[in-house]
């Protein structure tokens, strides 16, 4: 609980033992919420369920939001379901040649853009919310070390703290576990940075961060560079990776040669994601092709990659990111949240099927 804050544990509990469970008791006395906490109004919890119960008390965590929401001085209510299973098994199971700093994390996957700019912080974001949306215990790593956007599109202060064994604790914000570059060094610092030390960071981010047990890690990379790919793929397994493009031809082309960096390390590529694909007029809600229809779609077939979803370009998902409260986090089931919900599911079931060629460190 944060001290300075006016509402106690007690205040937030008493509201929560109003919420009625469908088989009966109160959300309150089931031991079902934890990580309650209150920082400056905002009220975030977690509610334990099993694996197949997240449709039933979806509107547990409704009413619950709804309920401390309306209590004096909640200016904003974010709660989520959480099931506790053990982490999936990796898909490419290889053992590597050194110890896997990210082993105890179900599937670390990287989310890549040719060139900076096209909204792949933003769709991370959007994402990693989607995949906790569901249910999933899901990490950023932000590993844009020339552009980190992420303490800005969180809305993350402060530096992180310092756990067991001298590791960083990653910071939390809208149930995400999240460590960025921005955290740790000034801006100006990693702008010079060259490929070595594009490497050694991102490294350093992945041995020494105290992750803990999650189901994915995200990982934001720097548009372009080779070195940062290298680094991450020959650190850890990766599931996969995911391309945000915007549907314009010349970031197709960047696009390309981010997919062709992976497939060089044998990393699979789960698809693509086509941002800001078509722009959603504030005023009349009418959809427009800017940059024409399906160019990024029409691609991903010649690529022979899957294609996972197209966002479109809007005013809210802009001011959203700008204020540090993604639209998922706000809204996970509304227009847009729906959207990025589909691209993760999309996402995940890749997992299962896109069979991986090599792994690292094999001949
Ligand atoms: P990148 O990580 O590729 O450099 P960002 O995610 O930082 O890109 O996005 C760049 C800018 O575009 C940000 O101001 C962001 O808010 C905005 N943006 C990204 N995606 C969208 C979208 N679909 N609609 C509107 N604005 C977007």
């Amino acid at each position: 609980m944060n001290g300075s804050d006016s509402l106690g544990d007690r205040e937030l509990r008493a509201v929560l033992d109003a919420v009625a469970l469908p088989g009966g008791g109160s959300l309150a006395a089931s031991g079902r919420v934890t990580g309650l906490s209150v920082a400056g109004g905002r009220v975030s919890l977690s509610i334990q369920i099993a694996a197949d119960e997240a449709q039933v008390f979806a509107p547990v965590r409704d009413q619950a939001e709804a309920a401390l929401r309306a209590l004096p001085g909640v200016t904003s209510v974010f709660a989520v379901l959480t099931s506790e299973r053990p982490a999936p098994p990796k898909l490419n199971a290889a053992t590597p040649a050194k110890a896997d700093p990210l082993a105890g994390i179900g599937h670390v996957i990287a989310v890549a853009s040719g060139k900076g700019g096209v909204g792949k912080s933003t769709t991370t974001v959007n994402l990693a919310l989607a995949l906790r949306a569901q249910g999933l215990r899901v990490g950023i790593l932000d590993a844009d070390i020339y552009g980190p956007s992420l303490p800005t599109l969180l809305g993350l202060h402060g530096k992180p703290g310092m756990g067991q064994g001298r590791k960083l604790k990653p910071m939390q914000a809208y149930g995400l576990q999240a460590m960025s570059m921005g955290l740790l060094v000034e801006p100006e610092t990693a702008m010079v940075w060259r490929g070595p030390m594009v490497m050694s960071a991102i490294t350093q981010m992945m041995a020494d961060v105290e992750w803990g047990a999650l189901d994915v890690l995200l990982v934001d990379m720097p548009p372009g560079t080779g070195d940062a790919q290298l680094a991450l793929a020959q650190g850890t397994q990766l599931a996969g990776a995911v391309i945000v493009s915007t549907p314009q031809d010349l970031s197709l082309i960047d696009a390309r040669r981010g997919i062709a960096m992976f497939r060089k390390v044998d990393v699979p590529i789960l698809g693509i994601i086509e941002n800001m694909a078509h722009f959603i007029c504030p005023d009349c809600g009418s959809s427009h092709a800017i940059f024409g229809q399906g160019g990024a779609e029409a691609e991903a077939a010649r690529l022979s990659v899957p294609f996972l979803g197209a966002v479109p370009l809007t005013m809210e998902l802009r001011a959203a990111s700008d204020a540090g409260q993604p639209v998922t986090a706000r809204d996970p089931d509304g227009p847009l949240g729906r959207i990025y919900q589909q691209i993760a599911r999309t996402m995940m079931a890749g997992l299962t099927t896109i069979p991986r060629a090599k792994s690292p460190g094999q001949p």
